[in-house]
């Protein structure tokens, strides 16, 4: 089933950058590192190279990718490489997310770390990567391109990606500022949005309140990491917030289940991750089933296909196995996700329309 899902145009609108790497590519800057003495390979190869890990070893493996991804040509190819390994998965507009990080050892800003990552949108060989918007001179190469050939030859498939600046819970309000900042002055090149995520034991997302307002303010569209513990005061707040979308809301009690459909935002699904980490016992428990039931806006994300060892067309598949959805009623949701992207409405028009040319092909299909 995942391979027929991954013959499907889809959108991916919660991924983390460096979630999303490749284990071989991880492999490999792990050799690197341990020919220099910076690291054991034989304590981390084990980790690396399992698929199927658990809890300690997702921790353990987010702490070498912290370790390993430091400076700015690391940075660029695994950003190439998250895009080319979503679009071989027929993901047709890809949301990346990222925390810009300072790592003065290297002479890293958060700014050049941004300019990295735009780096890594622009090296994409294997498709057309498109990150910039289409307001200003920019024209959209070929509108509805997926499978058009012209005479000199088959066109290239097309992935439209844009960039969310991540706030971590561990920074203070002044660094969640200035990627805000960062994010507002990067909107022509390519960045859409804020998302606020990290461990979420840690910090108290009220301290990064102003700095989301001012996101909000300026028509910075917002996303929130929410209720991955229980934690009513934060998840209540974050209701009362309205963001543009949530990831998880995992821990949510009646009265906020409640509030939460009543609002209608956006809920970013991730199924594996959400078992993985566990903020869910089961898929079999999983809100999505609730949720999809009342008609609540939903979109099926990976989160961290790279550590949770999954891609968005398994995704698709254990939903409609575990939820019992027909290809058609699956179709139709990840057509719904073009409502919810950050980007312009523009580019929603030309998604739309990739979508509907797919639906005469997919949806048909039992
Ligand atoms: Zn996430």
């Amino acid at each position: 089933m995942a391979e027929w899902w991954r013959g499907v145009p889809k959108l991916e609108l919660h991924a983390h950058l460096n979630g999303s790497i490749r284990s071989s590519t991880l492999l490999e800057l792990a050799k690197e590192r341990s020919k220099k003495g910076d690291l054991v390979l034989s304590e981390v190869e084990g980790v690396i190279l399992k698929d199927d890990r658990s809890l300690q070893e997702c921790f353990k493996l987010f702490d070498l990718i912290h370790v390993l991804t430091t400076d700015h040509g690391t940075i660029s190819r695994i950003t190439k490489e998250v895009i080319e390994d979503f679009a071989a998965e027929n993901v047709i507009y890809l949301e990346l997310r990222t925390t810009p990080k300072k790592n003065e050892a290297v002479g890293m800003s958060k700014r050049s770390y941004v300019e990295a990552v735009l780096a890594g949108f622009k090296a994409v060989e294997t498709v057309k990567a498109i990150h910039l918007p289409s307001d200003g001179n920019i024209q959209y190469p070929d509108e509805v391109t997926h499978k058009n050939s012209t005479s000199e030859g088959p066109r290239m498939q097309q992935i439209f990606v844009r960039l969310l600046l991540s706030i971590d819970r561990r920074e203070s309000l002044d660094g969640a500022m200035e990627t805000v900042q960062l994010a507002l002055e990067m909107r022509n090149s390519g960045v859409v949005g804020i998302d606020l995520s990290g461990n979420p034991v840690v910090g108290e997302w009220q301290t990064f309140l102003p700095a989301l307002t001012c996101a909000r303010k300026q028509g910075l569209p917002i996303t929130l990491h929410c209720g991955e513990v229980p934690n009513r005061e934060e998840i209540q707040g974050m209701l009362e917030f309205r963001p543009e979308r949530l990831g998880h809301v995992c821990c949510l009690e009646d009265l906020e289940w409640k509030t939460l459909k009543e609002s209608d935002i956006p809920v970013e699904v991730c199924l594996t991750s959400n078992v993985r980490t566990e903020c869910v016992t089961s898929i079999a428990d999983h809100h999505f089933a609730d949720l999809y039931r009342v008609k609540h806006p939903l979109i099926l994300c990976t989160d961290d296909p790279g550590v949770f060892s999954t891609t968005i067309s398994r995704e698709y598949a254990l939903a409609a196995s575990c939820f019992d959805l027909t290809k058609t009623e699956l179709f139709q949701l990840a057509k719904n996700a073009v409502n919810f992207i950050f980007a312009d409405n523009k580019l929603k028009e030309t998604l739309r329309l990739i979508m509907e040319e797919a639906e005469c092909v997919f949806a048909g299909t039992k």
